[in-house]
């Protein structure tokens, strides 16, 4: 296993400035961060963007940013990090009420894969009532998400709306 590198799994639909302050606070720990987009059914048919619409956005954002990689992954997370050789994981907590759901996945994935790390970290109080579904939500209503997403992804969702908006 490499401890350099982290992977940091979830649906990113789509990435917001919450998941950036993290994997930047990643790249503070490990060389290579890598965000793994998981396919699940229900995510990519209800989602806004598609599963390769978002490791595409996500690739976009990082650009410049050689550590980061993104791809998308099916199954198991503890499968996808293993087939990485990474056993440290990554995960953001906002809250107390994200606590519990992350605490039961943590312990779950331990006991599907000993190796496993849960690294949690937290982002800049800024950022803390974020959440990619409040953020669609937001954009589909018209509000303005500047604040919340980085520019790339934000012409990416006025975009998105605009085409479902003139159908
Ligand atoms: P999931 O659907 O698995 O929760 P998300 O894409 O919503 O996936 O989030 C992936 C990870 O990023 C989770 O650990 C989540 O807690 C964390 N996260 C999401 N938004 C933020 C944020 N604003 N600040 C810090 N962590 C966040």
């Amino acid at each position: 296993m490499n401890d350099s590198i982290a992977i940091y799994p979830g649906s990113f639909d789509p990435l917001t400035l919450g998941h950036d302050d993290i994997v930047r606070r990643g790249l503070r720990l490990v060389e290579r961060v890598i965000i793994g987009v998981a396919e699940t059914a229900t995510q990519s048919k209800s989602g806004l963007f598609s599963i390769e619409e978002r490791v595409a956005l996500i690739r976009e954002v990082y650009a410049d940013e050689p550590r980061v990689e993104a791809t998308s992954f099916q199954g198991l997370t503890v499968d996808f990090a293993r087939s990485r050789g990474a056993r440290l994981m990554i995960r953001g907590l906002r809250a107390v009420s994200d606590f519990e759901y992350e605490f039961q996945m943590a312990l779950m994935n331990r006991s599907l894969w000993p190796e496993v790390e849960v690294l949690f970290m937290a982002p800049d109080v800024r950022h803390t009532f974020l959440s990619s579904s409040l953020v669609r939500e937001v954009a589909r209503l018209g509000g303005d998400v500047t604040e919340f997403v980085s520019a790339i992804v934000k012409e990416r969702m006025d975009e998105r709306f605009a085409e479902s908006a003139s159908r």
